[in-house]
């Protein structure tokens, strides 16, 4: 069986290292791995508008925003396929037929769905787009066919939904156009749902909890510092709590082998640091300074390349665009398989 890759991102505002640990730093991973046959990352402008029709100038900015966070990570052009979804009008054509094949009480049981209403307090008006965007979203995978999808674990039920689409597919129109995906989830836990700089159980744009991949270095160290640890560790010598303090959660994600040699020469490892903060004598100031050079680290050459690209957006939007006309060859191809199969074939 062929590999074939496919994720995104909503351009809802600049990328963040929740992001970044969930989905971003792994699709880069595979990309330099090389081991699959075609990989495509998008930007959802389309699905970003479903909750965001009356804000088209949010989305359309944060499309070079998007594009330049990734590039700057390490998405190579000349190695995937970085494409707009709007700009692939054959996605909103496979929404439409996969439409008849989900029943509303179905779109209903989504979590994901179910929790986002209640953040953009959609109880009483939901927008219809809105709350059949997995729909589009099994659209968005089955395009293309991919059969891995790496992503955090926010996304699970839109992958499900989108299995029980291409099964539900192939079983009424008796066919094998279309490939059932796989999610491919970070490894641990934290990374696959990064908490929020607040503690709130996901950082997330719409949330104003991020530490952004285009911070300076002052904010990303005004947020650092601005961190709850363990209210009840007042003093230094209080002994202090290292679960739910999310200075050890993110250190968790982001310590590297050579972090202490680096900079807290004074402990071996993570282990050694967690034992002396629980045991008492170990200041909050003292490891979120820690927190800081690691992450400090990890961001800045990141930060610097998405300011040398920013200063030429027309070379990034003729990345899309390539990539675009790329995708919508395949995507075409996938169509006409589709409608074929459903009988809307009178010209072939
Ligand atoms: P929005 O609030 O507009 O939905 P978002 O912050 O959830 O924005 P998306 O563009 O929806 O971001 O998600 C892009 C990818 O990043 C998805 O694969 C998602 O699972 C992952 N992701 C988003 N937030 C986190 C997080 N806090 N931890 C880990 N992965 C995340
Ligand atoms: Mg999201």
């Amino acid at each position: 069986m062929k590999n074939i890759i496919l994720t995104g991102d909503r351009p809802t505002g600049p990328l963040h290292i929740g992001h970044y640990v969930g989905s971003l730093r792994n699709r880069v991973l595979i990309q330099n791995k090389g081991d699959y046959d075609k990989m495509y990352v998008f930007i959802a402008d389309s699905q970003a508008l479903t909750d965001n029709f009356n804000n088209p100038k949010k989305v359309r900015d944060n499309v070079l925003e998007v594009a330049l966070d990734n590039l700057a990570c390490g998405l190579d052009p000349s190695k995937i396929t970085y494409f707009i979804q709007s700009e692939v009008p054959e996605l909103t054509e496979l929404t439409f037929y996969y439409m008849n094949l989900v029943t509303v009480s179905r779109l209903h049981r989504n979590p994901t769905v179910k929790e986002e209403i209640k953040l953009r307090g959609f109880e009483e008006s939901i927008p219809a787009g809105f709350f059949a965007y997995p729909v589009s979203q099994s659209a968005d995978i089955t395009a293309f066919k991919a059969n891995i999808v790496p992503v955090g674990d926010d996304q699970l039920p839109m992958v499900e939904q989108a299995r029980e689409i291409v099964r539900r597919f192939n079983s009424i129109y008796n066919t094998d156009v279309l490939v059932e995906p796989n999610v491919l989830l970070p490894e641990t836990e934290n990374e696959r749902r990064l908490v929020g700089t607040d503690g709130n159980a996901k950082m997330s744009k719409s949330l104003d909890n991020c530490i952004y991949l285009k911070d300076s270095e002052e904010e990303i160290k005004r947020k650092v510092f601005s961190m709850y640890t363990d209210p009840n560790h007042i003093k230094v010598e209080d002994p202090g709590q290292v679960e739910g303090n999310i200075v050890f959660t993110y250190l968790d994600v982001f310590c590297k082998e050579d972090s202490f040699e680096k900079y807290l020469p004074e402990y071996k490892n993570l282990d050694e640091l967690k034992d002396h903060y629980r045991r008492g004598g170990l200041g909050d100031m003292k490891i979120k300074r820690f927190l800081n050079d690691v992450l400090q680290e990890e961001l800045r050459p990141i930060r610097e390349r998405r300011e040398e690209l920013a200063k030429n957006p027309e070379y990034v939007f003729n990345i899309l665009k390539e990539g675009t006309l790329k995708a919508r060859k395949k995507a075409s191809e996938t169509v006409k398989e589709v409608k074929k199969a459903m009988m809307l074939d009178y010209f072939e």
